[in-house]
């Protein structure tokens, strides 16, 4: 690139070269894993209220499926190119094959502004997306969900628009569907749920326990708000919160149910009542805690206020909130990060027991989802811990990361090699 910024390809890919060479894996596994097994690049022309016709463009990459159906979202971004979709396919074999998943993984992608549509440019965009890529999708051959810009009434319109073509209710095809359409409603706050769990393995492991922890949350969305509200009912005390319109700092504990409601009825969660407020919303990296879940956007833990940071365990509950050069940092200082693709993994978990759910036509009980949710991630960041700890032993300044992706490529690997594939 030009501005000699590394894109995110060129990123994913370097830490794919990275784990390759760290655990001496064949040189065949990155040739395989570098590129994906198929692109798909389709036009979507929407007549939009005003009477024009607008063609969008749209893609979906199916990265690798030596593990099972192609798995993962559907992004709706302005930004969105089929490069950045290639590495996203990439970081979802990577991320489903990392918490033991039967699944390769894909991911798809509309060049466009949701915000900017109606509700009817939405659903018509929704529908023709789902026509374009019905000849390459099925419950048992690729498996889409939301991602950023989607959301579960666009899987309900895609569901249903797959159903028909097909002629029969097809619920499998795509994942994180809303509750009352095939859904489970632990999807809703399966990936904050996740979060607080890899941070209490974690803590468990690195601090002797997770009770009666300080633990700052950084971000009040959708991630932020469950791992606050399952850290505390895991008996830690979250002395911190916060959204864009600030942080919230209580040393005594915050009441996160109250904090929701807060959230959910003006919008910001500096509206609570109590506690001290802040307002720097990045005021909730920096406060006296054990613990902190950065569950907002990436890049926020930078060199330049790394040293502001006193948590010694994270868990990343956004996508990318640490850069390496903090992280190196962070390390050095003797703290943990449970890495993105292992602490946010709840999302995706929770896709796969709805696609089980599906294919059997039949649903277990919230209480009975959430139960195997936990059982599935912590195992997941058991195994991750101890991959990390042999990996230390053996080769010194190796990150949480680092080993996340050497489990991860390991498993493909090993799949791709019983198949004759290598
Ligand atoms: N888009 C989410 C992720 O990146 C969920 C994917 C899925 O559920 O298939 O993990």
């Amino acid at each position: 690139m030009s501005s000699g910024k590394v894109s995110y390809l060129q990123w994913m890919l370097q830490v794919l070269r990275r784990s390759v060479d760290l655990a001496g894996f064949p040189e065949e596994v990155y040739q395989i894993l570098s590129k994906p097994e198929r692109v798909l690049m389709v036009s979507i022309p929407v007549r939009m209220d005003n009477g024009k016709l607008v063609v969008f463009e749209g893609y979906r990459v199916q990265h690798n499926s030596a593990l099972g159906p192609y798995k993962g979202g559907i992004r709706f971004h302005p930004e969105v190119d089929l490069e950045t979709d290639m590495a996203l396919a990439l970081g979802m074999t990577l991320k489903n094959s990392l918490n033991g998943l039967p699944y390769g993984g894909g991911k798809g992608a509309v060049k466009v502004d949701p915000k900017k549509l109606s509700q009817g440019e939405l659903e018509r965009l929704s529908r023709g997306y789902a026509r374009a890529i019905a000849p390459l999708i099925g419950d048992l051959v690729d498996i889409p969900a939301p991602d950023v810009g989607t959301n579960p009434q666009i899987m309900a319109w895609m569901v249903d628009e797959y159903s028909k073509l097909k002629g029969y209710n097809v619920p499998g095809v795509f994942t994180a569907k809303p509750p009352d359409l095939w859904g489970n409603p632990v999807r809703l706050y399966s990936t904050g749920f996740g979060t607080a769990v890899a941070g209490r393995v974690a803590a468990e492991k690195y601090l002797g326990t997770f009770e009666g922890l300080r633990v700052s949350v950084h971000g009040f969305g959708n991630v932020g708000q469950y791992a606050a509200l399952f850290s505390a009912k895991f008996g830690a005390k979250v002395v911190a919160v916060s959204d864009t319109s600030g942080t919230v700092y209580d040393p005594n504990g915050i009441d996160v149910e109250l904090a929701i409601k807060v959230k959910e009825s003006t919008g910001k969660v500096i509206n609570y009542p109590k506690g001290e407020k802040i307002p720097d919303p990045d005021a909730s990296l920096y406060v006296d805690c054990e613990v902190l879940m950065p569950s907002a956007i990436e890049n926020v833990i930078r060199e330049d206020n790394v040293n502001k940071v006193k948590a010694k365990v994270l868990s990343e509950g956004a996508n990318g909130p640490t850069t390496p050069g903090a992280e190196k940092v962070l390390y050095e200082r003797g703290a943990v990060i449970v890495p993105d693709i292992a602490a946010n993994a709840g999302g995706v978990v929770m896709s796969y027991l709805e696609w089980v759910e599906n294919l059997q036509w039949y649903w277990w009980s919230e209480e009975e989802t959430l139960k195997r949710i936990e059982s599935i991630m912590e195992n997941n960041i058991k195994r991750l811990i101890s991959k990390y700890e042999s990996l230390r032993s053996e080769k010194g300044l190796v990150t949480m990361r680092d080993a996340a992706f050497v489990v991860a490529v390991e498993r493909v690997y090993k799949a791709m090699k019983l198949r004759g594939w290598i």
